[in-house]
């Protein structure tokens, strides 16, 4: 696709998040003069890994931004279950070239600063696009001809539509959707990056490896071409209500492992500092705009990590927002029934799914065996293969189709 060159509609994005800035880019990538209002002082993201399922390299592709995510990635050979009690391998998926035999594309895993990154270089290489800091949205009002944002410090922004992007806690969905705080799930993960060399060659792994046990999980795999190691463990709680990127308690931590096999102990064991979050996600919505506002990402969908899709979901509604204004010429209300009635049903499932998987790693008694045979089976309905339907990804030439 060519990026036009004169601007066609001014656009307002809240939050420079992976999402915010995905969104962003697609935007201005199209000729549209964007302006991102993040809260924060810089635009950054919390170190700690992400996986890139096949879906999501299909987006990179779409936005010409294969070679700059490859370069920072690890493509791990495989992806794995073990069990944390035992040790016994569940089951192990080959990834690499099976993956990209299966689905198009690779999976791939990255470091979320390396990731966000990406998008911020992105971003900039387009002169139309406006990045600002300090810069929170605090309400804003919309007529038949356009919105107007205001800044907590009182600052009036005008534009043509407002995209929120501001994540789980989102101001905008507040006014939107309107369906009060996210789901608190009872889950905590525990999250920290180890440099290469500190971590003994016999706790290595390439592969993304999950030990799976009752009410925990240890999932680790390495990142930036495996250059560091990311580890996060997660535990049923009932301590906390409400948390994001707070400090671990790792006698806590330990006490939930405490059962695990050595290797797993020691591994934990190599981390002084854990980062903690409150796993929060909410009851899939089939409405998220209201005339010339919409949102996307975890503003419009939160879901739980277990298949880790989050920040792809919000990549691939980048890509369908801006498919939808393509679509429309600009008319930014039809463009946002369009965008939510393509992507609603689909984020739906992952947010709905992504609860199933978390009970399956966390099975214990007759679930456990349950899983454990149909992930050994290799069906299609189990694990990984059962899983096509969201690594297949988005369709773009038939996302939208003119009737005849
Ligand atoms: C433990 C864990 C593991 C995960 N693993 C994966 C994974 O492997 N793969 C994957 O794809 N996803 C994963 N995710 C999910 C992923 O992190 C999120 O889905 C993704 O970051 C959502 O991006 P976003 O841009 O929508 O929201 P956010 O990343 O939350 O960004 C929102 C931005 O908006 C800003 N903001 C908020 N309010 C305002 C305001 N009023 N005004 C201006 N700015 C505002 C914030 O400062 C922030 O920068 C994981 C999540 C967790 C918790």
């Amino acid at each position: 696709m060519t990026p036009a060159t004169t601007p066609s509609l001014s656009l307002l994005v809240a939050g420079g998040g992976i999402g915010g800035l995905a969104a962003a880019y697609v935007l201005g990538r199209a000729g549209h003069a964007v302006t991102v209002l993040e809260q924060a002082g810089t635009f950054g993201e919390i170190g700690a890994g992400i996986q890139l399922g096949p879906n999501i390299f299909r987006m990179f592709e779409y936005l010409g931004l294969t070679d700059a995510v490859s370069q920072v990635a690890f493509f791990p050979p495989g992806l794995g279950m073990n069990d944390v009690r035992t040790g016994e391998k569940v089951v192990r998926v080959p990834l690499g070239d099976t993956a990209r035999a299966a689905y198009g594309y690779p999976y791939g895993v990255i470091y979320r600063a390396d990731l966000h990154q990406v998008f911020l270089d992105a971003c900039k290489s387009l002169p139309n696009v406006t990045l600002r800091t300090s810069s929170k949205v605090d309400s804003f009002e919309q007529d038949g001809s356009g919105v107007r944002v205001r800044l907590a410090g009182g600052e009036v922004l005008e534009g043509d539509a407002l995209i929120g992007a501001d994540g789980l806690w989102s101001r905008i969905r507040e006014r939107v959707v309107g369906d009060g705080k996210p789901r608190v799930s009872g889950h905590i993960a525990y999250r920290a990056v180890l440099k290469r060399e500190d971590v003994p060659a016999h706790l290595w792994s390439d592969d993304v490896l999950l030990w799976g046990g009752e009410k925990t999980h240890l999932v680790h795999y390495p990142l930036r071409r495996g250059e560091l190691f990311n580890l996060v463990a997660v535990f049923h709680s009932n301590k906390y209500d409400e948390g994001w990127n707070t400090f671990g308690d790792t006698a806590e931590l330990n006490e939930r492992f405490a059962q695990a096999v050595p290797q797993v102990r020691e591994l934990l064991g190599k981390i002084e500092t854990w980062k903690m979050w409150v796993l929060c996600d909410r009851e899939p919505v089939k409405n998220w705009s209201d005339r010339r506002v919409t949102l996307l990402g975890d503003a419009a969908h939160p879901m739980l990590q277990y298949l880790a899709q989050g920040a792809g979901q919000a990549i691939e509604d980048a890509v369908v927002l801006g498919e939808a204004l393509r679509f429309t010429h600009g008319d930014v209300e039809q463009a946002f029934r369009n965008y939510q009635q393509a992507r609603y049903l689909h984020t739906g499932r992952v947010q709905l799914t992504a609860r199933f998987y978390g009970d399956i790693y966390h099975a214990s008694g007759v679930q456990r065996e349950l899983r454990n045979q149909l992930f050994r089976s290799g069906k299609e309905s189990a694990g990984f293969a059962g899983l096509k339907w969201m690594y297949d990804g988005i369709d773009l030439k038939n996302l939208f189709v003119r009737a005849a």
